[in-house]
């Protein structure tokens, strides 16, 4: 395919257009996280600009992260003044490799205030460039890390960055104890799958709350809900159709091997999924597809919906982060094996992922937390907000076994001793697929499916990478120290099959025995992200990152402040626009309605004095409670938020009063907002509905 990569300075490009030398010096810098040498970025720099500039680049952007979860970019031309007064274009090395937006409005959680006012981003070589055309013409874009002066990271790659050295250094122990000798890196691979709404641009421009907030504030549910699928028609069908394919035409383009399909579960709604990268890469790659599908929906005349739960009562978004490990010598660590010693080696991998997802479950938890996933997590659509491991029926008797220690017959016969006696072959257990569990084995990789669908993916891989390499060290520690590798390495994995086994659950994990079963086992059930955010800052959490280089306690702070600092902005948002629609277009519709009765009412009466009125007579009654209780409860929300914005102080209680207080006063004024909805004459209804929104398009 031509246009695949397109717009990407692939590796074929620069071994293309980069002196032998320099590009085996950069490539030695990608491959294997050797320190880039300087003179190499002038080259390299060069050659960048002229292959974008013979593509109609005329700027170029360092691209980053911040802490909001967008892409931020700060364009600059290429064009330089010469003396003679003619422009040349130009680009160095040094603004290839460093730049310096300005930060003062991202967040950075006290970080620069304490430090130094000023960000700097610096290249990340291990995400390709690549050119972004839209109507603003053509940008070379730099992906990069975005640090403060004295190098903490502000920004979501950094980290993302760190954690994956950490667990390429951690696996690589494992593996020379295993006696592999050739690999020199190990990385974390990741396929994200993305979900998204579709609705009318028209409907979207009617509704403050979509606009404002990314979800609906007010809404009654249609008569029918995810069932009806049979409204889609073939019109609607090809609209969607040209939309997907421009989408993965211009992902292709960036190099993003995407693949949209429609998705069966909400109206509506639809997934795409790109085939897995490093971790790294498929994290760019994310944000370009999110910006993707946004940009190509408003060309069709559509908007793409990112958020967690743009319409209640009906399902909402996630990601399905399906990650894994593999060597640069072509291996994937969570791949079964067919002999006992890739057996033994990967039941090492994967219980060293079990223990580190239940030794640090509220980081994974906290890793997937906003307000969005506020409405999904435990609501019988995704996964609830307690985290367990699906390892399918065969995997988890072997797991037990592991943990009853000493050889035994597997159910497919055979010792089960590791690394020592034969472990019968592990079939892929694709068939046992289990939709409901928030953290899945599915053959060769685990699905994290807790993921919300708005927020960047760096976090949760972080966090994942982090307590995985975290565990790895731990047994290195002691294999390495062993006498006798085997004889130790089946004590430590007996030691986690034990001690683990409470995290392991195959049943179905939206069912309320779950819940209690959960709570039986001790396993933390955080149910918002106010309460999950406080792991951010936990002793435990403190000494894993600082351990591992990846986060210190001055940005773990940071990014504690941060995430409660957007929660809070985020409700105050969604209870200012509902205010203003109950005020200005809910109330007045309810009220011009009650007057059309109360007309109606005379009008008839004294055109037949005799004639029955009580229909009208009673529905105006009905309709002038409910509108005097929305009244009241319009005013209980305008009590609270003012209340909410004075409060100072302590973050974290800040964020408990927003959710305590101020989201349940939205939900009682929704509650009365949608009961008028049901009642109001439609012709007056003031705002699109829920079956416009999502069967008209
Ligand atoms: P599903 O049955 O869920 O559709 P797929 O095999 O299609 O499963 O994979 C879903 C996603 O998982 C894709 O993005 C795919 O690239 C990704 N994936 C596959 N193998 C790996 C791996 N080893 N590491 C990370 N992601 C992977
Ligand atoms: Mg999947």
């Amino acid at each position: 395919m031509k246009i695949f990569g397109a717009n990407v300075f692939t590796d074929a490009v620069m071994r293309e257009r980069l002196p032998k030398n320099v590009y085996k010096s950069l490539k030695k810098t990608i491959d294997e996280g050797l320190p880039l040498d300087p003179s190499v970025a002038e080259v390299v720099a060069s050659a960048m600009k002229d292959w974008a500039i013979e593509r109609g680049a005329t700027h170029f952007t360092h691209w980053f992260q911040p802490m909001t979860g967008f892409t931020a970019e700060k364009h600059d031309s290429f064009i330089s003044p010469t003396a003679d007064g003619k422009v040349i274009m130009e680009f160095s090395g040094k603004e290839l490799i460093k730049g310096e937006p300005d930060a003062s409005s991202f967040p950075s959680g006290g970080i620069r205030a304490t430090f130094e006012a000023r960000g700097y981003t610096a290249w990340d070589c291990t995400s390709p460039a690549f050119l972004k055309e839209d109507a603003g013409g053509v940008t070379l874009c730099i992906p990069t890390a975005f640090c403060s002066y004295t190098g903490e990271a502000l920004d979501k790659k950094t980290p993302l960055l760190r954690s994956m050295e950490a667990l390429s250094k951690q696996a690589l122990r494992i593996l020379r104890l295993f006696g592999n000798t050739t690999a020199t890196r190990v990385i974390a691979t990741v396929g994200p799958e993305q979900e998204y709404f579709l609705i009318d641009k028209k409907f979207y421009e009617q509704r403050k709350d979509l606009m404002l907030a990314g979800r609906t504030l007010f809404g009654a549910m249609p008569p029918k809900g995810q069932e009806l699928e049979d409204h889609y028609f073939g019109s609607i069908k090809e609209r969607i159709a040209a939309f997907m394919k421009e989408v993965n035409t211009e992902l292709w383009k960036l190099g993003v091997s995407a693949k949209t399909q429609h998705n069966e579960v909400a109206p509506a709604q639809y997934e795409i999924a790109p085939i897995f990268n490093t971790t790294n890469i498929a994290t760019d790659h994310n944000q370009l597809v999110m910006d993707t599908l946004k940009k190509v929906a408003n060309r069709h005349g559509l908007v793409c919906l990112l958020h967690e739960k743009p319409f209640a009562g009906v399902n909402g978004s996630g990601k399905h982060n399906n990650w894994s490990m593999a060597t640069n010598d072509g291996q994937n660590l969570l791949e079964p094996g067919t002999t006992p010693h890739e057996n033994a080696q990967f039941l090492t991998f994967l219980c060293a992922v079990i223990k580190a997802v239940d030794d640090y479950a509220d980081l994974l938890r906290v890793s997937c937390a906003n307000p969005g996933n506020d409405h999904r997590l435990g609501a019988n659509e995704a996964p609830p907000a307690i985290i367990s491991v699906f390892l399918g029926e065969q995997l988890t008797d072997i797991f037990e076994q592991l943990g009853n220690g000493g050889p035994k017959s597997s159910k497919q016969g055979g010792q089960l001793t590791v690394g020592v006696t034969t472990l019968p072959p592990l079939p892929k257990d694709s068939t046992d697929r289990n939709r409901t569990s928030p953290f899945a084995f599915t053959g060769n990789k685990f699905e994290f499916r807790m993921v919300p669908s708005s927020l960047s993916i760096a976090g949760p891989n972080l966090v994942l990478n982090t307590i995985v390499a975290e565990v790895l060290s731990q047994m290195a520690d002691r294999l390495e120290k062993a006498a006798d590798f085997n004889g130790e390495l089946q004590a430590i994995l007996k030691e986690i099959a034990t001690k683990h086994k409470r995290i392991v659950f195959n049943g179905n994990n939206y069912s309320e025995e779950w819940v209690e079963e959960a709570a039986k086992r001790g396993l933390p059930n955080i149910k918002s992200t106010v309460d999950a955010i406080p792991a951010l800052i936990t002793e435990k959490a403190v000494a894993l990152f600082g351990k591992h280089g990846v986060l210190n306690e001055t940005e773990l702070h940071s990014r504690y402040e941060i995430l409660l600092e957007q929660y809070c902005k985020q409700i105050n948002i969604e209870a200012q626009t509902m205010i203003f629609m109950a005020k200005r277009q809910i109330l007045p519709a309810a009220a011009k309605y009650t007057a059309l009765l109360a007309n109606s009412i005379n009008a008839v009466k004294s055109a037949a004095a005799g004639a029955d009125v009580s229909a009208q007579v009673e529905t105006l009654e009905e309709v002038s409670a409910v509108l005097a209780s929305f009244k009241k409860k319009l005013a209980d929300l305008e009590k609270v938020t003012a209340e909410a914005k004075g409060l100072e102080g302590d973050v974290y209680e800040q964020g408990v009063f927003y959710r305590d207080v101020v989201f349940k006063a939205m939900g009682d004024l929704r509650a009365d907002g949608d009961k008028l909805e049901t009642m109001v004459d439609s012709a007056l209804w003031p705002i699109p509905t829920y079956a416009e929104m999502l069967f008209m398009i």
